[in-house]
């Protein structure tokens, strides 16, 4: 992967930007020793790592705009950091960077529950955002399955989905008001705390745009008073593809389960030795789950049974009770961390029409014997976010590039079947040379257009986002990094 070479004239000034960096932030706020700017050096994409010039951990708002506009005035690159669980390279630094962190600030600022609102410091965790207001029978519905440690920063620049999305819509769909802070150090209010605000939608302008566009502090999110119950089912299949095609079905009939996961064979048995969460065995695995009152539910599962038992299931079995519906979630919510207890693996996030999972899980598996290379599915089926994880050894001369080919084609593939190269994972360094793939020169160009507006000096997440070579024009003439 190739990186721009640092600044030499920030590398040069370390000593005097961090001496400014303290002068505005509280003492322990800015991190500059190497051993301990190394635990910065990378997010959840662990294969490519650069410590970066500084760590800056600020506690207020007004605290992130005084370090951002001393960045700017001294021309120093910034990486927004939230918990660092990126899969896409979004927080990686590069050695010239100043990362501003903003895990400290995590308070809950207001709950409205006549409004159905609550705002948070954007350094809360997604978790904690339900964990606040679930007393009170109300959570908030993007449920990354980070959301243990991913924050409300990183879901609104990476717009976050989870499983239960199908029904809820993904971060943009239930974020109301954000408070960002340009590279200039200027505070901006967007949006509010009501369904649409006036004027321009710059607030779904930001969420999605990867820390590209200022720093987001403060969050106004939509929360929900829980459902009266839910259920999932079990569906498993001997045939990945009619999997795919029974969710295909489950669409069509205009069903809206609450969320519809797929896992294929080496998932299921990866997730089943880690968390025991009752998984059949069998090639591929939906979980389905529905919401509502009980009559509401045993009528959705019933026509759902229905359509799985046109495409020969070999289990349909539904939780019969509370800590079993537990346990099954607990099983998809792991997954990825259990196949990372058995392969090295690189997690794809490609979007395509429900309609086409058939044909592209079959062309993935086709790829894998073709790379001679392992692949994982489990994914949000419903809306049709895939997840291939694609395993390789990284103490394996060759093995990473075979794999970023692999996930190239695979990206590819999605895009080509009118999908798209991100769900919800966002576009980072991973899929940034990819984007000539999906856009033409004239769409990028616009895109960067908008980034010139809100910094004019591209020093915010640099090198993400946007083709190196597209974006060199406007980055200015740095040598890259192969
Ligand atoms: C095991 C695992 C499972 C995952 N499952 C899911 C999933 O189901 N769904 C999903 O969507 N993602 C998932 N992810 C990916 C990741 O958790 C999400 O992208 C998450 O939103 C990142 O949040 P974060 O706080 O860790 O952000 P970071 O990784 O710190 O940063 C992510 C991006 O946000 C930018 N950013 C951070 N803070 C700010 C800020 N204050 N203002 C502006 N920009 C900012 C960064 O520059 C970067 O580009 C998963 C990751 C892991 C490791």
């Amino acid at each position: 992967m190739e990186m721009p070479l640092p600044d030499q004239t920030v590398l040069a000034r370390k000593a005097e930007i961090v001496a400014l960096l303290r002068r505005v932030l509280p003492a322990g706020s800015v991190i500059d020793a190497p051993e301990e700017t190394y635990a910065y050096e990378c997010d959840a994409l662990t294969a490519y790592r650069c410590p970066p010039l500084a760590v800056v951990l600020p506690e207020t708002t007004e605290q992130v705009a005084a370090a951002l506009k001393i960045c700017h005035e001294q021309n120093v690159p910034v990486v927004p950091r939230g918990a660092g669980t990126s899969l896409a390279g979004g927080a990686m630094p590069t050695s010239d960077a100043v990362i501003i962190g903003i895990a400290k600030m995590n308070e809950v600022l207001e709950t409205d529950y006549d409004n159905r609102i609550i705002r948070v410091q954007t350094g809360r965790t997604n978790l904690s955002v339900t964990g606040a207001v679930e007393e009170n029978g109300f959570f908030y519905a993007p449920d990354p399955s980070s959301q243990l440690a991913c924050a409300i920063a990183g879901n609104i620049a990476m717009n976050s989905g989870g499983a239960h999305c199908l029904k809820y819509g993904v971060t943009t769909n239930n974020l109301l008001g954000a408070r960002l802070v340009t590279i200039e150090g200027d505070i901006i209010d967007v949006g509010g705390p009501y369904m649409d605000a006036g004027g321009l939608d710059l607030l779904a302008l930001i969420c999605g745009s990867e820390g590209q566009l200022g720093i987001v502090t403060e969050a106004t999110l939509r929360i929900l008073p829980k459902p009266e119950g839910a259920r999932p089912i079990l569906i498993g299949f001997d045939d990945n593809e009619v999997a795919g095609a029974c969710v295909s079905d489950v669409i069509k009939a205009g069903i809206l389960p609450v969320a519809i996961e797929f896992m294929d064979r080496i998932c299921i048995r990866a997730t089943e030795d880690f968390a025991g969460a009752g998984y059949p065995d069998c090639e591929a695995l939906l979980i389905v789950e529905v919401e509502g009152s009980d009559a509401e539910i045993d009528a959705q599962l019933e026509r759902i049974s229905e359509i799985a038992q046109k495409h020969n299931p070999v289990e349909l079995r539904q939780s019969q009770s509370a800590e079993e519906s537990a346990k099954i979630w607990l099983g998809r919510k792991s997954a990825f961390g259990a196949m990372g207890q058995i392969n090295d693996y690189m997690c794809l996030d490609g979007t395509i029409p429900v309609s086409q999972l058939p044909l592209v899980l079959r062309r993935i598996s086709e790829l894998s014997e073709e790379f001679g290379l392992k692949v994982g599915n489990v994914f949000h089926a419903g809306d049709g976010n895939m997840h291939p994880l694609i395993l390789f050894d990284a103490n394996k001369p060759g093995d990473l590039e075979k794999c970023e080919d692999l996930g190239a084609e695979i990206l590819k593939l999605c895009v080509s079947v009118g999908g798209c190269l991100t769900g919800e994972h966002g576009v980072g360094v991973e899929k940034r040379e990819l984007m000539t793939h999906q856009f033409s020169a004239d769409d990028l160009d616009i895109q960067m257009a908008v980034k010139d507006v809100f910094d004019e000096k591209w020093l915010l997440n640099p090198a993400k986002v946007f083709p190196l070579s597209v974006s060199a024009s406007r980055r200015g003439p740095q040598e890259v990094n192969r």
